[in-house]
């Protein structure tokens, strides 16, 4: 049988200089896993790129070839679109570099960098960048689709503090986007996924912040419904300096968790303050007088301690599924139906996540960037995580019915970096308005749609 790996390999070896892994050598085993342990798949080829000129010959040979081809930066789409089965991946994850000009308040950094890795470069300088919650996510899957975050509501989204970008486009040229140059693609790179090419280098804008307050509670299954709603009316007010997260969720057993709470259903709070930790207590005691006492902590962390605390909490190589999206306002029979579902959730690590957006994120005009809704504060995310291939359909069924109860209140749109591989029918409902003018963008940088492994826009025919 023709084997189109096989013919990128010979196509590129002579002058690549990262690694081409093909199945069966050492090391290949290993770079095809991704995060999400659902998705397990063969490519023909991997090619990891060294820097700007690999990736650039990778695209050339892969698209004369006709091969299909995945873009991998972290390896955390939860949809698995950065890997595939016989065709190539082009792993950026040699191409780690973070430069920071600390007196700018800059920073530059390739197209492969975890979330900890731009982290650790900026705090050197006292910056930071603002993007997701768990350290070991790529920043480039992140970017290209928003970026949500601790700092969301007092910087903005991650998209939102990036000024330019690199990146490879289908034919195989450097191609730079800001807000001065090709500013259609500057405005759909910032939302609209990896539709458009290979990403190497993004310039972003930094912030001062070493350390927040960090603050947790329980709130036991009873109390879940009036929680919920003081929480709606509460972030209505709050200032930008606040984001509470509640999931609900069966509570760990572990030592921190009262005893009569362990294993059942709770309202699980997290908030964090950016500002003086003075001017934040009085917002945090009354968020977290809704919690049961003995749950309640709260501390000053570091912005790496912050950034790192949920990174074990979302392992490599489990299974995950999951279902998103917005509400504008949080009505008492959604509330009630959340709390209904939170007494069957069907495993130890499954939950409803909960975020509240606005503040910064929601200044921003919507029609400037690509980036989904603006609009609605609400956001949340079904996540299903289990270990065992035998609780598949207890979990994924259980993701579905929740979703479709829940989806007559909420307002049409969806992040993109948290929809599922299935759910391809509703990329234009996560554009929406700004759909008509990502297909143009998508027509004139990538008109074969050769970039196809994502939330896909395709282009005209
Ligand atoms: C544990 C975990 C925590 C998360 N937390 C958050 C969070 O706090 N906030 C949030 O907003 N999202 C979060 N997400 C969702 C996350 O934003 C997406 O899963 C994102 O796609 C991950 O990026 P990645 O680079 O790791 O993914 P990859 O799987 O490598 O890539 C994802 C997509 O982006 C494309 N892509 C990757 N790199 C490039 C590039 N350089 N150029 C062009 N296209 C590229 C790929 O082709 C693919 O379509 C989280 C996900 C996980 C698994």
């Amino acid at each position: 049988m023709h084997d189109a790996g096989e013919d990128v390999y010979s196509s590129l070896h002579q002058r690549f200089k990262g690694d081409l892994l093909r199945p069966g050598d050492g090391g290949f085993e290993e770079a095809r896993g991704i995060w999400n342990g659902m998705v397990a798949r063969t490519p023909g080829l991997i090619a990891r790129c060294a820097g700007v000129s690999d990736a650039q010959n990778a695209v050339r040979a892969a698209s004369k070839i006709g091969i299909l081809t995945a873009i991998r930066c972290g390896g955390h789409s939860l949809a698995g679109f950065s890997t595939c089965d016989g065709g190539l991946v082009i792993d950026l994850s040699r191409m780690r570099e973070v430069t920071v000009d600390a007196d700018a308040r800059r920073a530059r950094f390739s197209g492969g960098c975890l979330l900890g890795s731009v982290d650790t470069a900026t705090q050197k300088a006292g910056l930071v960048f603002p993007s997701g919650v768990v350290s070991h996510t790529g920043a480039s899957g992140l970017i290209l689709g928003g970026g949500t975050g601790w700092l969301t509501r007092r910087f903005g989204l991650s998209c939102d503090n990036v000024e330019g970008f690199s990146l490879v486009t289908a034919d195989g040229s450097v191609v730079r986007a800001s807000s001065k140059e090709n500013v259609d693609l500057f405005w759909a790179l910032r939302g609209g996924g990896g539709n458009f090419g290979v990403v190497t280098e993004f310039e972003v804008k930094l912030h001062p912040l070493t350390s927040v307050v960090l603050a947790e509670g329980l709130a036991p299954e009873g109390y879940i419904p009036r929680l919920l709603a003081s929480w709606r009316d509460f972030m209505a007010e709050a200032p930008l300096d606040l984001k509470w997260n509640i999931d609900l969720r069966l509570a760990p057993h572990t030592n921190k968790v009262p005893a009569e709470l362990r294993g059942r259903p709770v309202a699980s709070s997290s908030l964090v303050w950016t500002g003086d930790p003075d001017a934040g207590w009085p917002y945090l005691n009354r968020a977290l007088s809704m919690c049961r006492a003995d749950s309640v902590s709260s501390k000053v962390v570091s912005f790496l301690e912050l950034q790192t605390m949920a990174d074990t909490s979302f392992p490599h190589g489990r299974r995950y599924y999951t279902k998103s999206g917005y509400f504008t306002n949080l009505d008492d029979g959604t509330i009630d139906r959340m709390a209904e579902a939170a007494a069957t959730i069907p495993s130890s690590e499954t939950q409803i996540e909960l975020a509240y957006l606005g503040g910064a994120a929601a200044s921003v005009v919507a029609g400037e960037t690509a980036f989904g809704d603006r609009s609605a504060p609400f956001i949340m995310n079904l996540l299903a995580n289990w270990s065992e291939p035998s609780a598949d359909a207890a979990n994924i069924s259980w993701i579905r019915g929740l979703f479709n109860k829940l989806r007559p209140a909420m307002k049409p749109g969806v992040y993109v970096n948290f929809m599922s591989g299935d759910e391809q029918d509703r990329v234009p409902e996560a554009y929406r308005e700004r759909w008509e003018r990502m297909v143009a963008v998508k027509s004139h940088y990538d008109p074969s749609n050769f970039f196809r492994l994502n939330q896909n826009v395709p282009p005209r025919k």
